[in-house]
């Protein structure tokens, strides 16, 4: 005990500095794929058929990314012959299209903000990474962001996964339970859009399909850099830095 005591005080503060600091430390983000300029136009093409996700669109010579679509497969990052540039940043929540501009909760939730995160049939992966916030390194308490387990005091619902059928009404009931005023991010390219469960008897094909999502946050997992910076901008601590390309997301 005593041990842990001194070799904790001797060791100082390890949690992340971000929002203050950028974090750069390696490992804490996989990066995203951005736009790309080819020399020709056929070379654009060539990018976007070696996409299984349809995420990169050829317009002329440039090769576009729907970062929203993407499933993190990498194949446009090693490999291939037509590869794209890729930045290694994590501040990439988007507000959701069509819906005009992201209105954050108040700035009395800026130091208490209560999340409660729906597991809606997710492979475990986003849920993994949702789950690191709580972990010495990130310590969202620090930021005044804290996990409820009941709706009655949640202010913003975190869901993860495509919503499975069997998850559809929980969902539903969750929502419904909270108070007002509250916000929905959709959190991993399931959550989005489907992602690789698509939309089939059993899924919804994302969160927008059964309620009124305010924020995404992208990735197949999204690093828990950037579930942060989704919380952070749910408040306005943060913007939403990326506009969705498509209308994925859209209610
Ligand atoms: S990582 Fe995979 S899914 Fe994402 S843009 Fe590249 S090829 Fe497409």
């Amino acid at each position: 005990m005593s041990f842990w005591f001194w070799h904790g005080l001797k060791k100082g503060v390890r949690s992340t500095h971000y929002p203050r600091e950028f974090e750069s430390a390696a490992g804490v983000s996989p990066g995203r794929p951005v736009a790309t300029e080819f020399d020709s136009a056929a070379e654009a093409v060539v990018a976007a058929a070696n996409c299984p996700a349809d995420a990169i669109v050829a317009r002329g010579s440039a090769a576009e990314v729907k970062l929203e679509r993407c499933i993190y497969c990498q194949h446009c990052h090693y490999g291939n012959s037509h590869l794209l540039e890729w930045h290694s940043d994590y501040e990439w929540t988007m507000a959701v299209p069509g819906r005009g501009k992201y209105q954050p909760l108040p700035t009395a939730y800026h130091r208490s903000l209560h999340v409660i995160v729906v597991d809606a049939g997710d492979c475990g992966a986003c849920l993994h990474e949702v789950k690191q916030l709580n972990n010495p390194l990130y310590n969202m308490h620090r930021l005044g962001i804290f996990l409820t387990a009941t709706p009655r005091a949640a202010d913003v619902l975190l869901v993860v996964g495509p919503v499975s059928e069997n998850m559809r009404v929980p969902l539903l009931k969750t929502y419904e339970a909270m108070p007002a005023p509250k916000r929905i991010l959709a959190v991993g390219a399931c959550a989005i859009n489907g992602g690789v469960f698509g939309r089939t008897f059993m899924s919804a094909g994302g969160v927008a399909s059964v309620l009124p999502v305010d924020l995404l946050v992208p990735g197949d997992p999204p690093p828990p850099l950037a579930i942060l910076h989704g919380l952070l901008a749910v408040t306005g601590r943060k913007s939403p830095v990326l506009q969705a390309a498509s209308s994925e997301g859209n209610s």
